[in-house]
């Protein structure tokens, strides 16, 4: 199952979801916890995570 991580740049909270490569082309998931679009996909170890936590 093609499933992809992300990093939310708003909150830090970090989830995977499950998508096509259709829908991960023309649509940003949403954060689960603050609902924000500021999620950036997390590439092995070049995601940094920079923002607060908390
Ligand atoms: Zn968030």
């Amino acid at each position: 199952m093609p499933t992809c991580e992300y990093g939310c740049e708003r909150c830090g909270h970090e989830f995977t979801t499950v998508l096509t490569v259709r829908e991960h082309d023309k649509a940003r998931p949403k954060c689960p916890r603050c609902k924000s679009r500021r999620a950036q996909q997390a590439v092995s170890a070049v995601f940094v995570n920079t923002s607060r936590k908390g």
